[in-house]
This record gives C-alpha cells, structure tokens and sequence, in this order.
C-alpha cells in the first residue's frame, strides 16, 4: 500500500474510534442518569467519592493495560464523572444555581430604584473608602502623565514595595519577581487556578467557601473536590477528611483565612499540619489572604511556610478600602508569577498605570489600615453581641468583615427563601448560606455598615425569624 493510502486508512480508523468513544460517552451518560434514579429512590447523595476512588483505581489499572499515560487517562476519568455529575444534577434540580450574593445585591438595586431605602448587610465593600493620601496620590499620578500600559507584572517599584512589606511583616525574604501585580484579588485567583490547575485535574475547596473559587475552578475545566467544616467544630478542616480525598489527580487546595464567611483564622498548629499535609503529597495550596489585615488575632501566611508550593492572593480592596481600583497581586516562585503574568497580559495588559502608584502610596498608609481594621472590629462585635441576645449561635470571628450565624435548625430551612422574604418584607439584605455551600441555615451579614444601620438591620432580622 502506498502511503498516501495508508494514512488515509488510518484516518479513517480513528475517526471510527472517535466516534465510538463518543458513542460510549453517551451510553455511559445514560447509565449515570439510570443510576441516579435509584439513588433518589434510595435518598443516597449524588457524589460518592469512594465508588469514585474504586473508578479511579480501576483506570489506573487499564492504562497500564493498554500502555496511556496515566495522568491522561486520570483526567479523562474526571471530565467523565463531571459531566455525569452535571446530568445527574439537571434530573434533580441541583443543578439550578443557588441564590448568589451578587444575585441579591442586584435584587436590592432594583428595590431603591423603585424608591425603597434598603440596608445593605449583603455585600463587603467598605463603607470608608481609600485613605485621602491614596485619592491625592492617584490624581497626581494622572497628572504627571502616569496614564499607560505597563509591564503585565506590574511596575519594578510597586512589585519592589509589594515584596518589601510582606518580608517586613512575615520576617521572610520575598523578591520583586516573586510578585505580579493583578487586576484585583478575584483576577489574581482565576489566573492562580489557570496557571496551576489541569483540565480535569482536582482542586479541593474548604466550604463554606466564597463561591468565586468553585466558579473559576469550573470554567477551566477542573474538577472541584468539596470538604466541609461546621460550626460545631469551630470552622476547623478535618485532615483526616482531607486525606480521605487526596489522589493522583489532587492537585490545588484553597485555603483563605481569615475567611469568607466565617470569620475563622487557623491556629498556627492547624495551618502547620495543612500546609506539612500538602507539602508531603507535592499539592500547591492557594492563599487567599485578602482579608489578613482583618485579622484580630495572630496571622500566619502561607509565605511563612516556605518548603511547601503555594500561591498567596492578596489585594488593596479591603485593606485600603480600594474596591474600585481594581488591583491585587500574586506572590510564588519566579516561574508561576512568570505564568500568572502571562495570564494578566492576555486579559488586561497591566493594571493601569496610574493606580499602580495609587498602590504604592496605600502601602505607606499603616495606621489608616489599623483604623479600619479596629472599626470593622468593633462592628462585628456589637453583631455577635446582639446575634447573642437573639439566641442566634454563630463563631466569633477572629478577623474579615463578616458573621456568619446559624439562623435555624430546622431541617427543611431554605436561606435562600428567607433572604429574599427578608429583603422583600424588611427591606434589609443578606447572604444565604447557600451561596457559600451546603448551609441552608445560615446567613452571612457584612459589618460593612455604620453601626446603627446594623442593629436596625438585626432588628429586622429578628422579627422575621
Ligand atoms: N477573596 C475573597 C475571600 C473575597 O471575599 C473577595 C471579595 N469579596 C476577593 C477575594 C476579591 O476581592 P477583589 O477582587 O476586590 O480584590
């Protein structure tokens, strides 16, 4: 046969196999919706991570069988159980998107477009705004003609104060090329989670989570492994649990502390035995540490921790009151801030140039972050205490702008509902619990907010349970 036939033969042979893979997908999709009929029948939940273990085990067999790359064949396996997840989900309902914060926030808008006064106990974005010094130094800026693209890691001098004020704080040593400047903190953890998450590889999300990180994990095409902590137990992740899920395809755990929407800061000795966890199985842990000026109690970051591979997110929104200015950043090793930096090119350039010396100045202002944060402080206090009075049990957060309480034990509670009877009847609005995972019976109130606007807006809150 000449080679001209030949590869036309072949061509022919795997578009056949093409078609019969995907023939098999389709079966095996029906035969997921099959078995989750049953499972309804039985009250069974839809995820099963040990028949999923048992799947892995078996993929891991074949590929060594028929000579694939086990990693591929491991990611394969995971676009698979996705997509049989997605389907089981859209038979039952799951698959309806929760109520989201930004969801109700619009909901609210339109209310005080029709004229009605709504407290806003919804969003964290604080009430202060940047310090004046930050305001003056962003007008000079433009002034002096800083109006351009710069380099998509950001300007030599912000990344050099940027590394200069961790290492300060933490008594580390952090160079100018292990930061990149971002367009905010949730762009920084889409291009940390694009950078260092595979299709179909395994991220594990410690919920109640900001849904941000679920989102971003599934629009890459990840898959997002859930481990929940309670109430009960102090917001704490079980490490037992956690290595329960940990497998060849594991390769991100989120963590962010303190955390959204709980409040919960890790004890140095439970943040060390993640951190030693990962370490040990070559996982890079995500930092999300946007809130650790909010922190009322001793903080330790990931980047005091200095064997283990990781990725610490921060960003000027909260601490400098800067929500609008629209700048994070990143801090790694070299090559993945070299690979976050790449991301930010390809979506945005570089942060405007003019805000990036607005963040220069907001570095110097020390005490002005202490005011907010000793404010906000004092506002989740007087929440706690009055959620207290309400019999309304809830951890005491030890930093970040919000309360998290338990509003309910009824079983069939649904958050969702009572939020939107809340904004509806009482003109006040919150965050369901459900936004941030499986907690239909708990609401996140945000102590960005004057403290009067609070107790009315607790008030409320009372009369409606
Ligand atoms: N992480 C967490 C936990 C947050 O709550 C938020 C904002 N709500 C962010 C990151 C992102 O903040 P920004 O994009 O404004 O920097």
């Amino acid at each position: 046969m000449s080679s001209e036939l030949e590869l036309e033969a072949l061509r022919k042979e795997v578009k056949e196999i093409t078609n019969e893979i995907i023939r098999l997908i389709g079966l095996r999709l029906s035969l997921a919706k099959k078995i989750n009929e049953i499972k309804r029948s039985m009250s069974l939940p839809i995820i099963d991570y040990k028949v999923e273990k048992d799947l892995r085990n078996s993929v891991i067999n074949a590929c060594k069988k028929y000579n694939v790359d086990e990693r591929f064949g491991l990611r394969l396996l995971n676009l698979l159980i996705d997509e049989a997840i997605k389907a089981q989900k859209i038979s039952t309902n799951e698959g309806k998107k929760s109520i989201s914060v930004v969801d109700m926030f619009v909901l609210a808008k339109r209310m005080e477009k029709e004229g009605k006064k709504v407290i806003h106990l919804e969003i964290g974005e604080p009430d202060f705004g940047p310090p004046q010094k930050v305001k003056r130094a962003t007008c000079d800026a433009i002034s002096k003609g800083y109006t351009h693209y710069t380099e998509p890691s950001g300007i030599p001098s912000l990344r050099e104060s940027i590394a200069d004020s961790v290492s300060e704080r933490y008594g580390i040593d952090v160079s100018h090329e292990q930061v990149a400047v971002i367009s905010g903190g949730r762009f920084s953890i889409y291009a940390s989670i694009l950078s260092t998450l595979s299709q179909g590889g395994e991220a594990i999300v410690i919920q109640p989570a900001w849904p941000a990180y679920i989102d971003c994990i599934e629009a890459i095409g990840g898959r997002v492994i859930n481990v929940k902590t309670n109430l009960e137990n102090g917001w704490k992740p079980d490490i037992e649990s956690l290595s329960n899920l940990i497998n060849d395809s594991t390769e991100l755990i989120i963590i962010n502390y303190p955390n959204n929407p709980t409040g919960k800061v890790l004890e140095k000795r439970d943040m060390k035995a993640l951190v030693d966890f990962a370490t040990d199985r070559n996982i890079t842990i995500l930092s999300d540490e946007v809130y650790s000026d909010y922190s009322f109690k001793p903080f330790d970051s990931i980047l005091e921790f200095h064997d283990c591979k990781s990725i610490c997110v921060s960003s000027f929104s909260k601490s400098y009151g800067m929500t609008g200015f629209r700048i994070g950043y990143a801090i790694s090793d070299a090559e993945t801030i070299r690979k976050i930096s790449r991301i930010q090119a390809l979506a945005s350039t570089s942060v405007p140039e003019f805000i990036q010396y607005a963040a220069i100045e907001a570095l110097k202002c020390k005490e002005d972050v202490k005011r907010y944060a000793s404010l906000v402080r004092k506002r989740i206090s007087l929440v706690c205490n009055r959620l207290k009075k309400m019999n309304l049990s809830c951890y005491e957060p030890d930093g970040a702008f919000y309360v998290f309480p338990k509003v309910s034990n009824d079983r069939g509670f649904d958050a969702g509902k009572f939020a939107l009877d809340l904004l509806k009847d009482k003109n006040v609005c919150v965050a369901p619990g459900i936004a941030f995972g499986d907690y239909p019976n708990f609401i996140r109130i945000s102590a960005c907010q004057p403290e009067n606007l609070l107790l009315e807006g607790l008030k409320r809150i009372g009369e409606m349970l």
